[in-house]
């Protein structure tokens, strides 16, 4: 056979260079047959056909096929990979910080794909360039930060933003770190409930987890103010360098906001005090929180969207810390989480451009890229390549729900979070571990009948005399995660989950929670009640 033969079926299989109407249907309805196939997947539960044992051990074996396939055998193949994937839009779906991903933003990043923008360099992305710093502009107004002076790029996920808070803070206390390696005296802090990446981004960055201090927090989730104080003093006075304080702005389990207006009226303080030739680096990891500054300018009294009382409470009871996010010296963004886009849209923002400088490489390290053209953020970002499809599903999103819609999509999600505590907290069984946190994650545990949940809350939390009591009860609220679980996935209820660690109660000991968390716009007051319903009926069950 002559290889120009299967050249033609290759051709087919690209969108074509120049216009062809005809080829255009037939790309339009590969992805019509997609969609087709993927919609016969949906049944009554939360998601798409049922769940397949996954042969990880075959999947090694897997060779490379001695010939092409079609375009439709191929597109069949994909849509099979999506067999037993929750339907995170499905009003009985609450698992965990996972969004459903809107319309536009996925076409934001088919268009992308399409013609393959890399935002390294204007050069290779042309406007899609330009839609990296509209979103730039956007967020930065949201946050309060001032557009003229700021700064920012979209990156691998919230673990990247952090990575590039820490990485500018490092180099603002202990210059030349890029030239010269990591000194030993470098120290980071971020609270207990802050998230691990932080954990992962002190190793690579070589300041070592040993030189990560996790400080305590308080019942609400937020980092202890005072353990704080103690331990920058002390890093300060043994000579050590700040090289980043991590403020949480959304907790990934509960929703803790840390007090940014404490933490950087401490730093100010810390640099008078010590007299530090620098100022030490506050980032901000908001990539769950940001999303509620859209409410900074809502007028919580007039409440013009109608929001229950106490929505309004907790949107408003977020905002007293979301408010003063522009305080930090960087800040990270999910839009795939709570932005309601794909995966990966993160990004860093930050306050002064100046700080992007100081991880800047020189042009020569570079030879071939960046001669010419207006925007070469290539030029200080980790990555090399990076794709338009991250800034175009965030503007689509941004464009498609504007401020007026954000309130409503966050809105909704927290009122039905509020529901569902209220739910919880009129059951004797039931009660709510993370009520001072006003996000739409709920942790919650279950006791069995004769328990007085008015007190065990407290008492197993600070009193180690009740370690086995609370023991008994993690079992206890695992067992009732099983049976809520299973009858979801039979259909009857709704998919939470569990985690085995919410925080650890004084004495030492994992307190496991059962978890809901909304992100779908979908879910209903029918689902929240039928989430309580089906935790009762568990404890009926167990008591059988
Ligand atoms: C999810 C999360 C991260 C990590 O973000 P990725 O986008 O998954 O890399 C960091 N911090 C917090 C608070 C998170 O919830």
């Amino acid at each position: 056979m002559n290889y120009r033969d299967i050249l033609e079926n290759i051709r087919l299989a690209f969108p074509q260079p120049v216009s062809d109407p005809i080829h255009d249907s037939y790309f339009v309805h590969s992805i019509m047959r997609a969609l087709d196939q993927v919609d016969t997947l949906k049944t009554h539960l939360p998601m798409l056909g049922t769940i397949v044992p996954a042969d990880f051990e075959g999947a090694r074996q897997t060779t490379l096929p001695a010939t092409m396939s079609s375009v439709e055998d191929v597109t069949a193949a994909l849509v099979g990979y999506l067999r037993g994937m929750t339907i995170f839009g499905h009003p009985r779906s609450q698992q965990n910080v996972i969004p459903p991903p809107t319309i536009p933003s996925v076409i934001g990043v088919l268009v992308a794909s399409l013609y393959n923008p890399n935002i390294t360099w204007d050069e290779f992305s042309r406007l899609v360039a330009l839609a990296e710093v509209e979103v730039v502009g956007i967020t930065s107004k949201m946050v309060g930060y001032d557009p003229g002076a700021s700064s920012g790029v979209f990156t691998f996920g919230g673990t990247g933003t952090t990575l590039y808070g820490v990485k500018i803070g490092l180099e603002k206390a202990c210059p030349g770190t890029a030239q010269n390696g990591t000194s030993e005296d470098a120290i980071v802090f971020v609270s207990d409930t802050g998230h691990y990446c932080a954990t992962n981004i002190v190793g690579w960055l070589g300041i070592g987890t040993n030189n990560l201090v996790t400080i305590p927090t308080t019942p609400e989730n937020e980092m202890d103010l005072t353990h704080l104080e103690q331990a920058t003093r002390q890093a300060l006075a043994n000579g050590k360098k700040i090289a980043a304080i991590i403020a949480t702005l959304g907790t990934t389990d509960a929703f803790g906001l840390d007090d940014l207006e404490h933490i950087a009226a401490l730093r100010d303080t810390l640099v008078d005090e010590f007299q530090l030739d620098y100022r030490p680096h506050i980032h901000a990891d908001a990539v769950i929180g940001w999303a509620w500054s859209v409410f900074n300018d809502y007028n919580f009294e007039e409440n013009a969207l109608g929001f229950r009382p106490r929505t309004i409470r907790a949107l408003a009871g977020a905002c007293r810390r979301i408010r003063h996010l522009s305080l930090a010296d960087s800040i990270g963004i999910d839009f795939h989480k709570t932005g309601f886009a794909p995966y990966i849209s993160s990004l860093v923002l930050v306050k002064n451009q100046a700080d992007l400088d100081l991880v800047k490489r020189h042009p020569e390290q570079m030879p071939y890229l960046y001669h010419f053209g207006d925007y070469r953020p290539g030029m200080f970002t980790l990555e090399t390549s990076r794709s338009g499809t991250g800034p175009l599903a965030a503007l689509a999103n941004l464009k498609l729900f504007g401020e007026q819609g954000l309130c409503v999509i966050l809105g909704h999600i927290v009122e039905m979070t509020q529901l569902l505590r209220e739910h919880l907290e009129g059951h004797a069984g039931t009660t709510v571990l993370n009520r001072d946190n006003f996000g739409t994650v709920t942790l919650f545990r279950a006791y069995p009948p004769g328990v007085d949940t008015f007190s065990i809350k407290q008492e197993e939390f600070e009193d180690a005399a009740y370690r086995e009591s609370l023991i008994a009860h993690n079992t206890y609220n695992r067992d009732i995660y099983q049976y809520v679980h299973s009858e979801a996935m039979e259909g009857r209820g709704v998919v939470i989950s569990i985690t085995d660690c919410y925080r650890h109660t004084t004495y030492g000991e994992p307190i496991v929670a059962l978890k809901s968390y909304i992100l779908s716009p979908f879910v209903d007051e029918a689902d929240v009640k039928t989430v309580v319903d089906k935790v009762l009926e568990a404890r009926e069950k167990l008591r059988e």
